[in-house]
């Protein structure tokens, strides 16, 4: 991996040290290429005209599904582009039938964006909702959600990496647990899938949710990948249909089937081209480069007095998400002091405030996260600050 060059495709680089990319990741120079030329050079809709310009973006926006289904080892047409992980989880919930009794089970280790849907099917529907608290590194374990599958669960829906401790869940064998008693199985991929291998056929699941926009590519792109077109889609309309006469109409097969009304063209096509990108370095480097530094992070973190880090040790089990707070100091006061310095991290609740409370920790945490082109000098510089703002030297 060479880093210098890589970190020459992110001009914001230069000027800040980025340490959030849990939240969302900057994109290259050759994604925003690639979507200023749909908007220079062939902008115009998609699956509609006969028109050349019509084709050209047709078959970019077909080829980022097809680049984005083989990233994830998928076929072509299983994946449908969505605006977020948030809501490929709520195509899912929203597109299900559910019955009375239905049971999902899913963890306390979840972002909201995997509980609040199940939670508003408890509410409105009557499912039967069992959520497994994680020990206090996030370790969530095969036989802690297999006691709380039961034959009337429908579903289990687990992140495969927390967005606070870092962990990486046991999805394969929680999968077989999912499959052993006929329930569907989802997977929260917003903090796997841009960070390291991640294969469909592998993870035995039904469904998997991720975030384009943590993986180098444009805000408001995401991806559902589904085994089975099982779901009801949320939105009917233009694009999505075969026919329609005043009496009747018939939905289209396909990924189209999901996407009704012009989607959200260059972000689709950034993405693509984002996938190319993480590609060509290589998922697995990618995960050994930020396990490197996520060792190196996590290191002098614990050297430093009055700082507390969370989440498991360092080691291929975990990502580059480390979750800390410092003595005396309110974590949103550390991210102020750190922004000061041109160091940004997150702050707060990370979206997880069950997790939290279960922690014992209500003003949240520090978070500091990692991607490819993160580098020594980063991890060194927040060291430095944090060294500073504890009281050190
Ligand atoms: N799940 C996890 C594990 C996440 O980290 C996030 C984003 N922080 C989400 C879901 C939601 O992603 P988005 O905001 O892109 O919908």
């Amino acid at each position: 991996m060479n880093l210098e060059r890589i970190r020459s495709d992110f001009p914001l680089l230069a000027e800040v040290c980025y340490l959030d990319s849990a939240a969302t990741s900057l994109s290259p120079e050759p994604v925003l290429q690639a979507m200023l030329e749909y908007e220079r050079h062939y902008r115009a809709n998609v699956g509609r005209g006969v028109h050349r310009l019509s084709q050209i973006a047709s078959q970019k926006y077909w080829d980022a599904h097809r680049k984005v289904a083989a990233f994830i080892g998928a076929r072509e047409g299983e994946t449908v582009f969505t605006r977020n992980t948030t809501e490929a989880i709520t195509l899912v919930a929203e597109g299900l039938t559910w019955r009375p009794g239905d049971r999902v089970v899913t963890t306390l280790a979840e972002h909201h964006s995997n509980l609040l849907p199940w939670m508003r099917l408890r509410d409105r529907k009557g499912v039967d909702l069992a959520i497994v608290p994680p020990a206090p590194d996030g370790t969530v374990t095969a036989e802690a959600v297999a006691e709380a599958v039961n034959d009337r669960t429908r579903l289990v829906a687990i992140t495969h990496a927390s967005n606070v401790l870092g962990n990486l869940l046991p999805v394969r064998e929680i999968g077989r647990v999912a499959r052993d008693h006929g329930a569907l199985f989802l997977v929260d991929g917003a903090q796997s899938v841009p960070h390291l291998p991640v294969s469909v056929p592998d993870l035995c699941c039904d469904f998997l949710c991720f975030s384009g926009h943590k993986m180098l590519g444009p805000t408001g792109t995401g991806v559902l990948w589904m085994r089975e077109a099982v779901l009801e889609p949320l939105v009917v309309g233009g694009g999505s249909i075969d026919r329609v006469s005043a009496e009747s109409y018939t939905l289209t097969g396909g990924y189209a089937r999901y996407e009704a009304g012009t989607p959200h063209i260059s972000g689709g096509i950034g993405l693509g081209r984002a996938v190319d990108y993480l590609q060509a370095i290589g998922m697995a480097e990618v995960h050994l480069h930020e396990e490197l530094l996520t060792r190196r992070m996590i290191g002098g973190l614990q050297e430093i007095a009055g700082v507390t880090v969370y989440g498991p040790d360092p080691g291929p089990g975990r990502i580059g998400v480390v979750s800390f707070t410092v003595q005396g100091l309110h974590p949103h006061e550390v991210a102020h002091a750190l922004s000061e310095q041109e160091i940004m991290v997150r702050s707060g609740h990370h979206c997880c405030m069950p997790l939290m409370d279960h922690l014992g920790l209500p003003e949240g945490t520090v978070r500091a996260s990692l991607h490819l082109y993160s580098s020594e000098g980063d991890v060194d510089r927040l060291l430095e600050a944090v060294q500073g703002l504890a009281g050190g030297d």
